[in-house]
């Protein structure tokens, strides 16, 4: 068992913390939100995340065995552990491509004073390449020692991603420094590695790499198949079809195939730009200006996808009422950060639509961040009077319509499915106009 601290407890560092404790370590979970700590001392979640709250619970019980895990504001209570987590944000720096390293920077110059020698800080966070390296300079005088152990989780399956990773990788120093970290590590993830998940031990640079490079990947390959739908749309194909054909070759895979309107989030978006920047300073801009296409081709769904909205609805949205289905980046989360479903709301607002955004989760998030558009929770209510429906994010409830049901509620019967989750031919056939990005 191990004694550990989680430094920042957001989408991450929340479940981090929770999963450490069910493993069976003792966690101190920090955050400077005092909002946050406060739910997650009650086992409440702060954001919406399945599998989050059973877990905050068991681990806080109250049934006499002593609480495995302690939520805080003052570090000073994460000197009693011996490795530290740091999962606070790196946002995209306001008009620039880089990521903005204030928040890590902060969170391990608050650990200097709490370190002791032979404490592990793990670096979490996604950072830019060579980071890590300059955080350790930082962080050796203390006689403690730095590993970076980047996080691949999904939000929506991140209790899960966290207990049993695809893999853990592990960067660590030369030398003894760094057997010391690896088995520092491999003590806190004993329970993950027994159940056979790969372990990959490499430097610093290396670890920080691979996950800009997975998600670089990531990206790729969701506005690849985004490159073709605009094709398909250029020639009368259909997207879907051309997926399911070529995701049948083992060496592409159909995963992250699903054309529609792209990638948003608090990752994948500035993840890709901060990679960008950081190549440039590295003198290596053009090994991934590709990655400029990427974006570009994702952000140019968001338009597409209202222009199709505008069609359906005889070429003007003023005076009519354009019912959102999803507010989320994805579903099974709250989290509206650079939300696709929100830009395509918050444009069709801008053309004159009266927007209804619904959500299962996400509507309180969307409200702060985008406070013009209407909402709605109860779906049932959003959908009476649309004038067309536009499905943005593919929550489980929102695959399941039924056009029948949902031609009962509304005005007109249109709907654009951004995401390629419905059945074409059984919506036309209930009357309604049925129109999706990359489709005939
Ligand atoms: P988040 O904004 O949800 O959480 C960050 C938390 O850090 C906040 O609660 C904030 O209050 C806290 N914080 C900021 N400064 C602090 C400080 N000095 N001390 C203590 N707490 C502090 O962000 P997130 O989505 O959890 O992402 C965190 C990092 O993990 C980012 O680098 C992100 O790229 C990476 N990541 C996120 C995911 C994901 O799915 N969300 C997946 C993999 C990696």
């Amino acid at each position: 068992m191990s004694t550990i601290s989680v430094i920042g407890c957001g989408y991450l560092g929340a479940v981090h913390a929770a999963a450490m404790a069910s493993l069976g370590h003792r966690v101190f979970g920090v955050d400077v939100d005092e909002r946050k700590i406060a739910a997650l001392s009650e086992a409440r979640a702060p954001f919406f995340e399945p599998g989050l709250e059973e877990l905050l619970a068991s681990a806080q019980s109250d049934d006499g065995t002593p609480a495995r895990l302690t939520f805080t504001t003052d570090i000073a209570d994460a000197a009693e552990a011996t490795v530290h987590f740091v999962c606070v944000g790196t946002p995209q720096r306001r008009g620039e491509f880089a990521a903005d390293l204030t928040y890590v920077d902060a969170a391990v110059e608050s650990l200097l004073p709490v370190l002791k020698a032979g404490d592990l800080v793990v670096g979490k966070s996604t950072v830019p390449v060579g980071t890590a390296e300059r955080l350790a300079e930082i962080i050796r005088p203390t006689g403690a020692e730095l590993a970076w152990n980047p996080e691949f989780l999904r939000e929506g399956h991140a209790v899960d991603d966290t207990i049993t990773p695809d893999r853990l990788v592990y960067g660590v120093p030369g030398g003894e420094a760094g057997e010391q970290a690896t088995a520092a590590l491999d003590e806190v993830y004993r329970t993950t590695l027994d159940a056979g998940t790969p372990r990959l031990v490499a430097d610093y640079a290396t670890a920080e790499l691979v996950k800009t490079a997975a998600n670089s990947f990531l990206a790729t390959k969701i506005s690849f198949i985004n490159a073709m739908a605009e094709l398909c749309e250029a020639s009368g194909a259909d997207v879907t079809l051309l997926a399911d054909a070529i995701g049948m070759d083992d060496r592409i895979g159909r995963k992250f195939l699903n054309a529609g309107l792209g990638f948003g989030g608090g990752c994948l978006p500035k993840d890709i730009r901060a990679f960008m920047a950081r190549a440039g300073e590295l003198g290596a801009d053009q090994a991934v200006a590709f990655l400029r296409e990427i974006d570009s081709i994702n952000m140019r769904r968001r338009v597409r996808m209202v222009d199709l909205a505008r069609e359906v609805v005889n070429g003007s949205f003023i005076g009519k009422n354009i019912t959102v289905l999803g507010a989320a980046f994805k579903p099974d989360s709250d989290d509206v950060r650079d939300s696709p479903a929100l830009g395509v709301a918050g444009l069709i607002n801008l053309q004159g639509g009266t927007v209804t955004v619904t959500d299962p989760e996400a509507t309180d998030n969307a409200r702060r961040l985008f406070p013009d558009l209407g909402y709605e929770a109860d779906l049932e209510t959003a959908l009476r009077g649309a004038d067309a429906v536009l499905l943005l994010t593919e929550w489980k409830q929102y695959r399941e319509l039924h056009p029948e049901e949902v031609g009962e509620l509304v005005r007109g019967r249109a709907i654009v499915d951004g995401r390629n989750v419905l059945d074409p031919a059984e919506w036309r056939a209930a009357g309604w106009t049925y129109r999706a990005l990359g489709r005939p």
